[in-house]
């Protein structure tokens, strides 16, 4: 069987069950029946999109000279949408089962026999399709009449078109430059499904890399690659992503060229990130619809034109689920006793891990443990997420963060009070959650040790 039609249902069920157990994950409105197709982030979840969403952000756009930010609105102008083609075709097909009145996604019904299937009640009696326009309308102001309609932004891309003047003016860049933004796009999706990964409020990470039009082609490739680093980099190995060419039949009218970044999920394989060189489509259609020149003037050719881009369109729920997806693991681990066990861990890299370390006194009812446990958590706190935790035995307490996905662990023990001797007094254990091996620092030199391993 190919990577593309392996599913493993079982994993995907305990992937869920401990992102809700450790509060990664929760359904919106859970106490209400659920909101279908939008999740709320728990302690855990809220550090792990964080560390994502600053780590894009970094490289993206703090490390690189030819790169700004942006914070664009959510609620959007109709107008924009209209001429982003938006308004009229952001569709996907829709047909209703006449059975059971479930309203599906044309293009995604299981099949029986050759014939598309109702996945809710098995019916074979469906409408034709429509198109269904994906976007959420709503009315700004008072009055809730079509002159007052807005809408949600379904794209963060959007407002980095209609913006382009006003950044170029005042950034001062030179082709080729790019303009980031990360932020919350909504889709009236048909089906959500596949947990977090196809959801009606999510969020993206876009960049538009605005070039000179005989550049297109080649940023494209050099994009693709650099988005491929990107993943590596935050623990998503090569070896489980895909690139799919996407074909001349099945790409945008305007693109010239498009890829897909896709993850061996265990419901399968899927897109994470679309990477396409959409010529000049998009700042054409705002140029002619609002008849403000979006050009750029190219002070050595001395040439006036409407810049080309190429786009690489990341999701960043889908990215934090493959994330969780790849750290999961289950391992039988044998005591001194010779007793065994499953151990569960979150192998997330610490870049990109929730909390980076766990810091906790041996015993609880010690005060001058507790002290100096106080005191290490206190040396580390402002430079990276730490988690001080004194209830229950030692190993409960190890088995809580390799759950949660912490890279390390402190110990303070009786040895940091320099009761076995001074050599080491101010040591503590340090613990490594993958190897659980344990060795001895001083805390002194903590933070030299584990902060270049968690940026
Ligand atoms: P799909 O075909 O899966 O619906 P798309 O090709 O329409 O996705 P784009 O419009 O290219 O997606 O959006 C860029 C990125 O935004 C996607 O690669 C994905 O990571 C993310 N994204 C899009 N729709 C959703 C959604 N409903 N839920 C979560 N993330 C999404």
């Amino acid at each position: 069987m190919s990577a593309e039609e392996q599913t493993d249902p079982q994993r995907m069920e305990k992937i869920v069950s401990l992102c809700k157990r450790r509060g990664f994950i929760f359904q919106s409105g859970e106490i209400y029946g659920g909101l279908n197709g939008v999740w709320d982030y728990g302690p855990l979840g809220a550090e792990l999109k964080r560390n994502l969403k600053d780590y894009w952000w970094r490289v993206m756009v703090r490390e690189r000279d030819d790169i700004v930010g942006l914070d664009g609105s959510i609620l959007t102008h109709r107008a924009v949408l209209k001429a982003s083609g938006h308004e009229d075709t952001f569709s996907d097909p829709m047909v209703d089962c006449r059975t059971c009145n479930a309203r599906l996604r044309a293009d995604q019904l299981p099949e029986k026999n050759g014939a598309p299937q109702c996945p809710s009640c098995g019916g074979k009696d469906l409408t034709e399709p429509r198109a269904f326009n994906l976007m959420f309308r709503t009315n700004m102001g008072a009055s809730e009449d079509e002159s007052s309609v807005a809408y949600l932004r379904p794209e963060t891309a959007q407002s980095i078109f209609v913006q382009f003047k006003n950044v170029l003016d005042t950034a001062r860049k030179k082709l080729p430059f790019g303009i980031a933004q990360i932020g919350k796009a909504f889709r009236n999706e048909i089906n959500p499904r596949n947990y977090i990964f196809r959801s009606r409020e999510f969020e993206q990470m876009e960049l538009e890399y605005f070039c000179a039009p005989d550049d297109g082609m080649r940023l494209l490739d050099y994009w693709l690659e650099e988005r491929l680093r990107f993943y590596e980099n935050i623990g998503i190995p090569r070896t489980k992503l895909h690139v799919l060419t996407v074909p001349d039949a099945d790409r945008a009218f305007y693109s010239k060229g498009t890829y897909d970044i896709e993850y061996e999920f265990p419901f399968g394989v899927q897109e994470l990130e679309g990477v396409a060189y959409r010529t000049d489509y998009d700042l054409m259609a705002h140029q002619n619809a609002s008849g403000k020149p979006l050009e750029y003037f190219d002070e050595e050719t001395k040439a006036k034109f409407v810049p080309h881009v190429v786009e690489p369109s990341a999701g960043v729920d889908r990215t934090l689920l493959a994330l969780i997806c790849e750290a999961y693991d289950e391992e039988t681990i044998t005591d001194e006793k010779g007793k065994s066990e499953t151990r569960t861990v979150m192998r997330f890299h610490p870049r990109m891990a929730p909390i980076k370390v766990g810091v906790f006194p041996l015993l609880k009812n010690k005060p001058e443990l507790v002290a100096k446990a106080r005191e290490a958590h206190a040396l580390l706190k402002s430079h990276m997420m730490t988690f001080y935790d004194e209830a229950g035995a030692i190993g409960r307490r190890y088995r809580r963060q390799d759950e949660a996905g912490t890279p390390f662990c402190l110990t303070i023990d009786f040895e940091t009070l320099g009761e076995r001797g001074d050599e080491l007094r101010d040591t503590v254990t340090l613990r490594y959650r993958d190897s659980m091996k344990q060795e001895r620092v001083k805390i002194a030199d903590l933070l030299t040790t584990l902060l270049p391993q968690v940026l």
